[in-house]
């Protein structure tokens, strides 16, 4: 197992932080650990922590990755030199010093909201590299406030805080003996941490000059802590995986995997950025973005704080006959986005809800124009609408097998699936079954239900938007609702909003689902049309749904911060530049004769085998290996990723999946 990292922070500026950095590097040192130091951005003249790490700890690895001039705080002294601190490329650098290194402590600069740049803070930074925490607290009056908070806000950011270490930076006055003593105990009792140590005053170490023996004495005092450091990971993380994993096979039911006899699972600790993070420090780089939902990565800050804030206001209250300020804003969001026209939000707990939701509204909408005869949908082969009874009946008989439930699902009328790929001339024939279909069946069709451009689960295949025109018309000429379920194409992932968007269309109703949150809460959504609305109502008639955490405040609350991220974000770009990724990176694969197909549209990346994958070995080299997260299934290997993924790291999952093909893991 790889040592990995911790971040030494401060509660503040000036607490001891680089003598305790370097008495920790010192210990590991002497203790025999292969440990390296990291300091992230140094300001000032001089690089005065990288000296302090040197004078204490001759020969050891030490890098500053940024320096700037002035003696101020990141963001001010980088703009005296008119730079601007990239996020982005110093939490690659960091990442990078870390694997080449053993044990690496990474030193911050000033306190947890030290400015990097006008919007990021070094906790920020912090946030996206996920590593575990050592907190340095300078034990005098105000320490309990600093701490408390200080370690509140790593909490409240999802990051493991691993002990406290006290500094005193100058003798103690009179009387502070008793503050210093109930400051450790205080901190410690209120935060349930453990206090890896307890320094005393070393005068022999101010300004951080000092003979060897006084460095060494600095270096005892750490010793136990560095130990408990450089072991703490390994021993507690493998036990608690092994917990975890144990009481899993035992109990837990995973989706579509036997219960008796499961595969393996891999426990997840914790999400940063792109990747999840294992209890052992691994780092797997999540191509699936979470099955369609993580689209601005892991752990995102932004979303954290409104779940955190919406919590404390009102995490949830019934919807019959009550309102609330999320529901209404996220509404507000969402029709500024869909396509015009649809104007009525049905809020849902999940996609297969939505998908239930819909159907019930074409169905009550035809009951409502005094037509009851028309119960049945129509549905292309290959679809996937989610795993509830309703949903399922619409899904691919065979992929949804049907068989297992032939005689509690409703019978729907199945045309081809939309034989026209997207790129390629538009083939009208392909439409013709849908017509025959519509003209024969229409009395008592309620609607067609499809998934527009990308048929997801039920295969990844991509097709022509022209179908989608045809299918419209052919709605409008035999009197059936339209229902797109955007539930996995929604929100960017095709490289339009929505994909309904590629044939300029509104249907009559719409899905919504995973990455309405961004991957925080599950929340779904279905919308329709003032006509569907009004149909469906008339003679008084209501929708008979009404989830019991229907319209969940901080499920509310939370979408609309993912929309704001959304909207904010250069996504489209980022989805184009994606493409190009992964059209480049899959290209290869195209020759290996086990190669039916590849496919690629906005952010997702499909190669289709001839023969089903072998999951478990197909995955197990994919983690083991290539330290990616890829969830291969049928014949399917492929890629959906958070679209805040860097080119380099499309490359990793591109070429993690070309591996896979050559080498013969599929
Ligand atoms: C995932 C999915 C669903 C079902 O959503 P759940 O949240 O899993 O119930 C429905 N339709 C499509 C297109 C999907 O991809």
């Amino acid at each position: 197992m790889k040592p990995g990292a911790f971040f030494i922070c401060g509660t503040d500026t000036e607490v001891g932080k680089s003598l305790v950095t370097a008495g920790l590097l010192k210990s590991l040192s002497r203790a025999g650990a292969v440990a390296g130091v990291v300091k992230a951005v140094q300001t000032g003249p001089e690089l005065h922590d990288q000296n302090i790490y040197a004078r204490a700890c001759p020969g050891a690895a030490a890098q500053t990755l940024l320096h700037f001039q002035c003696p101020a705080s990141p963001h001010l002294a980088a703009a005296a030199e008119n730079a601007v601190i990239d996020l982005g490329r110093l939490a690659e650098e960091i990442e990078r010093a870390v694997a080449g290194q053993g044990l690496t402590l990474i030193e911050g600069s000033g306190g947890l909201c030290s400015p990097l740049t006008d919007e990021a803070t070094f906790l920020d930074l912090m946030i996206r590299l996920g590593y575990p925490v050592v907190l340095v607290i300078k034990n005098s009056l105000g320490a309990i406030n600093q701490a408390l908070l200080s370690v509140s806000a790593l909490k409240n950011s999802g990051l493991a805080v691993r002990g406290l270490i006290f500094t005193r930076v100058s003798p103690a006055q009179a009387g502070e003996g008793l503050i210093q003593a109930d400051n450790v105990k205080t901190i410690a009792h209120r935060t349930g941490l453990s206090v890896l140590a307890d320094l005393p005053f070393l005068p022999a170490l101010a300004g951080g000059r000092g003979s060897p023996p006084a460095w060494a004495e600095l270096a005892d005092h750490l010793a136990a802590a560095a130990l408990e450091l450089s072991n703490d990971r390994a021993a507690e993380s493998a036990g608690h995986s092994r917990e975890i994993t144990a009481f899993d096979r035992e109990h837990l039911w995973h989706p579509y995997a036997p219960v008796v006899n499961p595969p393996q699972v891999w426990p997840v600790a914790r999400g940063a950025g792109n990747y999840l993070i294992l209890p052992d420090g691994r780092r797997l780089l999540d191509g699936m973005a979470s099955w369609w939902c993580a689209i601005h990565g892991h752990g995102r800050p932004e979303l954290a704080a409104a779940l955190r804030e919406q919590a404390a206001v009102l995490p949830h209250a019934m919807f019959g006959g009550l309102t609330h300020e999320p529901a209404v804003r996220l509404g507000q969001a969402l029709l500024k986005m869909v396509p015009p026209g649809l104007d009525k939000i049905f809020y849902c707990d999940s996609g297969s809800v939505a998908v239930e939701v819909a159907l019930k509204m074409a169905l009550q909408y035809w009951q409502g124009r005094g037509r009851p005869n028309k119960v049945k949908f129509i549905a292309p082969l290959g679809g996937y609408h989610g795993d509830t009874l309703g949903a399922m009946s619409v899904c691919d008989p065979v992929g949804g097998m049907h068989a297992l439930f032939k005689n509690h699902l409703p019978q729907q009328i199945f045309v081809p699936r939309p034989a026209a790929p997207f790129g390629e001339a538009f083939n009208p024939d392909s439409t013709l079954e849908l017509e025959r279909a519509a003209a024969r069946h229409h009395g008592q069709c309620a609607g067609l239900i499809l998934e527009p451009i990308v048929q997801g689960a039920g295969g990844m295949w991509m097709y022509h938007p022209d179908y989608l025109r045809a299918a419209a018309r052919i709605c409008r000429e035999h009197d059936l609702l339209l229902i797109f379920d955007e539930v996995a194409t929604g929100f960017g992932r095709t490289g339009r909003l929505f994909a309904a968007d590629w044939a300029g269309l509104t249907p009559d109703i719409m899905c919504l689902g995973k990455a309405l949150t961004g991957g925080t809460l599950t929340l779904a959504a279905t919308l329709a049309t003032r006509t569907v609305a009004e149909g469906l109502s008339r003679g008084g008639g209501v929708l008979r749904h009404g989830p019991t955490f229907m319209a969940n405040p901080l499920a509310c609350r939370v979408a609309l911060a993912s929309l704001e991220l959304l909207s904010g974000s250069p996504w489209s770009e980022r989805v184009a530049a994606l493409e190009q990724e992964l059209r480049l990176g899959l290209a290869g694969c195209a020759a290996s004769p086990a190669v039916a197909g590849v496919r690629v549209l906005g952010a997702i990346g499909v190669v289709e085998m001839k023969q089903p994958v072998n999951q478990g070995r197909l995955q197990k080299f994919l983690v083991e290996d290539c330290g990616v997260w890829l969830r291969p299934f049928g014949r399917l290997i492929y890629t959906m990723p958070p679209f805040t993924v860097t080119r380099p790291e499309a490359r990793r999952l591109t070429g993690a999946i070309s591996r896979a093909v050559e080498e013969g893991w599929a």
